[in-house]
């Protein structure tokens, strides 16, 4: 981070998210990802003259639950309006979106930046819209040429717009990651930014500290990562600080990031609404979401990722840190929440399960959108666990024993018996093994009995090769140390 200046950035972010519904926002067309071009489409989505669209109930059932967990209040009526603007991409002419009367407004999101202080940040509206086609420049099969697919046309997508809170790149960035984490949590969005299904538009503008009026914005467009985001800001932030430290003004404008070169570069001019002749839509009737349909959204909403991070630490003691790993993902915490169950409340033991979550199963995790894939069942993990609470394994050998399991169905407690690794805690048979060891080492006894307390590890290093590992540790320590007094 850099020492502040006598400039403050303003910054407020614009976030669309395709939301995962089945088929497309006002057509039937299925919304698959990485189909043949131009194969999930119809009249409607391809906009043909006189085709009439139907919004698709289960993305307004989505969009609400989103605005819910955001806080936001939701219309009883809102309006679709033409958002009119000519690109090949989009071959109605216009975008169906919502213009004065969105769904949904006066929302909130509380993030905790890093190194910062944690704050509350206003979200100003979210509304509905169709997502457009995709422009395809020099593809294998036609090169040379720019080409379109029109599957993506159509897609569901809810626009959140973000109050200008935001006062540097790390505020950003938390902001991103939290609203991602929540609409991850609620199932209506995959949160890929590499794929364009959560994408962001910055804005950012700076003023002079202690003084209220916000200066010129300019917009970054569609920047596809975090780290983008960060180095996209710090970029500009810096940039619009020395224009104004020169006292140079410039007009409202859209920006794009060049990742390579690290610089933002000008693209166009900034349309102004008015150059969208936004009127409302008179192919669709009014939204109309009333407080039954609103109160059974609400209903479905599952348990949000703070509410989880603050039952895993503040009622099972976790440390904050283990919290947010095992809370990254909701089917990582669906995952470990498996684990808990076998030993409900045990705070202890919820420490060593995370533990192993943490440095053992998590290496080997892959997470695609909403699909986690884990190297290990839950169950088998809490069968294996659930080993070394009994005393039957070390937890050293229960690592051997998860890379033995780990990508196959064997159960841990076969596999154990099988190779004969459970752990010697009975302590006849360990004391004659420790007893034997201390006759065959009279030099090393008598050292220790004449202080060198350090031969103790001499005798446990004995045990642990003579019952090849599998001497309960805590058990032998004390045999010996009896023995030796
Ligand atoms: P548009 O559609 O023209 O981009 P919106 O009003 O939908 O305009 O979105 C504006 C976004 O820009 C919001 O996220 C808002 O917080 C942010 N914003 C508005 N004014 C400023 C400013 N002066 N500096 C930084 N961000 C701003
Ligand atoms: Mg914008
Ligand atoms: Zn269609």
């Amino acid at each position: 981070m850099t020492a502040p200046t006598a400039w403050e950035p303003i910054i407020g972010l614009e976030v669309h998210a395709q939301l995962l519904t089945r088929t497309k926002i006002f057509c039937g067309c299925a919304t698959s990802f990485g189909a043949e071009p131009n194969t999930h489409v119809c009249p409607v989505c391809l906009g043909l003259p006189g085709a009439l669209p139907v919004l698709n109930r289960s993305a307004a059932e989505m969009a609400v639950r989103t605005a819910l967990a955001l806080g936001c209040t939701v219309r009883a009526r809102s309006v679709f309006a033409r958002k009119s603007y000519f690109y090949p991409d989009l071959p109605k002419g216009y975008q169906i979106s919502q213009f004065d009367l969105p769904f949904s407004e006066h929302g909130h999101l509380d993030i905790e930046p890093e190194g910062g202080e944690p704050r509350r940040v206003g979200i100003t509206r979210i509304h509905l819209e169709e997502d457009a086609g995709k422009n395809l420049h020099g593809v294998a099969e036609v090169p040379g040429q720019s080409v379109i697919d029109l599957n993506r046309a159509g897609t569901p997508l809810v626009e959140i717009v973000g109050e200008p809170d935001l006062r540097g790149p790390e505020d950003a960035v938390a902001y991103l990651k939290k609203l991602r984490s929540i609409l991850v949590a609620l199932g209506v969005n995959d949160g890929n930014l590499e794929e364009g299904s959560f994408r962001c538009d910055v804005n950012v503008s700076v003023r002079r500290r202690g003084t209220e009026a916000f200066g010129t914005r300019v917009e970054i467009k569609n920047i596809n990562s975090f780290r983008h985001v960060q180095r996209g800001l710090a970029y500009e932030i810096a940039r619009l600080t020395d224009l104004a430290e020169r006292g140079e003004t410039f007009r409202q404008h859209t920006r794009q990031w060049d990742d390579e070169r690290g610089r933002t570069v000008f693209l166009r001019e900034k349309e102004g609404s008015d150059d969208y002749r936004y009127f409302p839509d008179p192919d669709l009737p009014a939204l109309v979401l009333d407080e039954a349909f609103v109160a059974a959204q609400r209903a479905q909403l599952p348990e949000l990722p703070d509410a989880r991070r603050h039952r895993l630490t503040s009622v099972l003691g976790l440390p904050t840190y283990d919290a947010d790993l095992l809370t990254s993902h909701p089917r990582i915490g669906d995952f470990f929440e498996e684990i808990l169950r076998s030993r409900p409340g045990d705070g202890a033991f919820a420490k060593r399960a995370a533990n192993f979550v943490m440095t053992e199963v998590l290496a080997g995790t892959t997470t695609h959108g909403l699909e986690v894939s884990f190297p290990i069942t839950s169950s088998q993990l809490v069968e294996l666990l659930g080993l070394v609470e009994a005393g039957t394994i070390s937890g050293k050998q229960a690592k051997d024993v998860y890379a033995a399991v780990q990508g196959t169905d064997r159960s841990p407690k076969s596999w154990v018996e099988s190779q004969g690794m459970a752990q010697v805690s009975d302590a006849s048979a360990l004391e004659t093994i420790c007893q034997g060891l201390i006759d065959q080492n009279p030099k090393q006894a008598s050292a220790y009995r004449a202080g060198k307390t350090n031969m103790l590890g001499f005798f446990v290093g004995g045990v642990m090769r003579e019952t090849k590992g599998s001497a309960n540790p805590v058990v032998v320590n004390e045999i010996l140390l009896r023995l030796l007094a």
